[in-house]
This record gives structure tokens, C-alpha cells and sequence, in this order.
């Protein structure tokens, strides 16, 4: 299975990088999470003839705000897309005339639906739980194709992390902070923070994503990690947009 991250900056597209979203290839299904800016790149990896599932974390602009490439795809087996329960309004009400095309008149069949906390089977199996930011907002678990992968953004530290990345393949995580800082006005994660939960979820592997955009201000700045936390936590992958991942 392929992982490629599509978008891993926070907040806002500079240099370094486009909004977050992450696609998954798995044998059946081309899985997104996330879309912002980057999402638009999407069609370099995928041929676009499996059912496309999008998951939305929360409603905050730059995890959205590539909703508007959406009409330059061509999902000949559609798209669904996810989001948390109660945002459908909200969401429909950004994506629609006059800002953009409405979810109803893309070139090919979307639908809409909302996810209570929980796990749900669509068909392969989701799991989301809320994390902490000043908005609602997901992290999700999928299991499919025999492999568990979580994705947490945007949050602090929270137990529900932990549960999400439950002996996770892959766990990935924000990381909004640099070593050693901390928001308590705006919770975000640190590289610390991140390898504590994934010791604590039992991870296989670790990705920091959502480098905020004001904080890591060059790819030198991020690639910086991996040396700082190679003994902390060996492999740790530091996405950058493009970067792809096998699992
Ligand atoms: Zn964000
Ligand atoms: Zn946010």
C-alpha cells in the first residue's frame, strides 16, 4: 500500500509546502485525508477509476481550502466524503456558488455524509475520535488491507491520540511546534510530544505532518528533526509534499 503526502504544511502554503491532505492507495479504494491545498495534486498519483473517500478533520480553512480543485477530477467511481457530525451545513455552505462549484454539480457522483464518534465499517473500517483545537475536530484510524493507519491533526496531547494509534503501522501526527515550545492558548504538538504518544500508542512507525507554516520556515528547519530524534525515535519520517510511503 502507498501513502503519499499530498500537502504537509500548517495553516498556510509557503515555500515549503501546500495545506495538509494525505492519500492513501489501497488495493480497492484511493483514500484522502484532508484537503487542503494539496489535494490538488492528487491525479499525479492516482488513475482515478477506484471509489475516492475523503475525510475531513475539522472545518478550519487550511484543511479545506483545496475543495475547490474538486471539479478538475474525474472520479469515474465517485466520491465520498466524510466529515465530523453536525459540520455538513457548514461545509456545503463554503463549498457552493459563488465561491466555488457545490459538492451537487461536480462532473461526477459525490455524496456527503456526516461520522459520529465511534467506529463505522464504509466498507473498510474507520475509526474517529475528537481531539484538541480550538474547533471540533477528528483524528482517524483506518484499517484496511491488513495495515492500520492514523492520522492526527490538529491537536495537543490528548488520550484519544493515543487510542487512534493504537499499534498503528503507521501513525502520523501533527507537529505545529518546534522542539521544546509550547501553546497552551492553542494546543499544537511538539516533536516530543509526538514521539511520547507514539511510544505510548505502541506505533510501528511515526510521520510528523502540519509543520506550522510560521514555525518551520525552510525544509532544512524540518529535516533538522530526524537527526535531532534519531535516537529518540529511529525512522522517523519527517513528510515533506510528495513524499511517499510504503506500507
Ligand atoms: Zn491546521
Ligand atoms: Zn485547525
Amino acid at each position: 500500500m502507498q501513502l503519499t503526502f499530498l500537502g504537509t504544511n500548517g495553516w498556510f502554503d509557503t515555500a515549503t509546502g501546500n495545506t495538509c491532505s494525505v492519500l492513501v492507495q489501497s488495493e480497492e479504494y484511493d483514500i484522502i485525508i484532508d484537503a487542503g491545498n494539496g489535494i490538488a495534486r492528487a491525479d499525479r498519483y492516482i488513475t482515478q477509476d477506484k471509489p475516492v473517500f475523503l475525510f475531513i478533520s475539522h472545518l478550519h480553512i487550511d484543511h479545506i481550502a483545496g475543495l475547490h480543485t474538486l471539479v478538475k477530477f474525474r472520479f469515474k467511481k465517485g466520491l465520498h466524503i466524510f466529515t465530523r457530525q453536525g459540520s455538513v451545513a457548514d461545509l456545503n455552505a463554503f463549498v457552493r456558488e459563488p465561491y466555488t462549484v457545490p459538492f451537487s454539480d461536480l462532473p461526477y457522483h459525490a455524496e456527503i455524509a456526516e461520522l459520529a464518534e465511534g467506529r463505522h465499517s464504509l466498507p473498510f473500517t474507520v475509526e474517529c475520535r475528537p481531539l484538541v483545537h480550538p474547533v471540533p475536530c477528528f483524528g482517524y484510524r483506518l484499517e484496511i488491507d491488513k495495515k492500520v493507519i492514523t492520522v492526527c491533526t490538529d491537536t495537543g496531547v490528548c488520550d484519544n491520540i493515543i487510542e487512534l494509534g493504537r499499534d498503528a503501522d503507521l501513525l502520523i501526527t501533527e507537529c505545529g511546534l518546534k522542539p521544546g515550545e509550547e501553546s497552551p492558548g492553542w494546543p499544537h504538538l511538539n516533536p516530543e510530544n509526538a514521539i511520547d504518544i507514539a511510544r505510548q500508542a505502541h506505533a510501528k512507525r511515526l510521520a510528523l505532518m502540519h509543520f506550522g507554516a510560521e514555525v518551520y520556515r525552510t525544509l532544512d528547519e524540518r529535516y533538522a528533526l530526524q537527526l535531532q530524534f534519531e535516537k529518540e525515535w529511529p525512522g522517523l519520517i519527517v513528510a515533506t509534499d510528495d513524499l511517499t510511503v510504503t506500507l
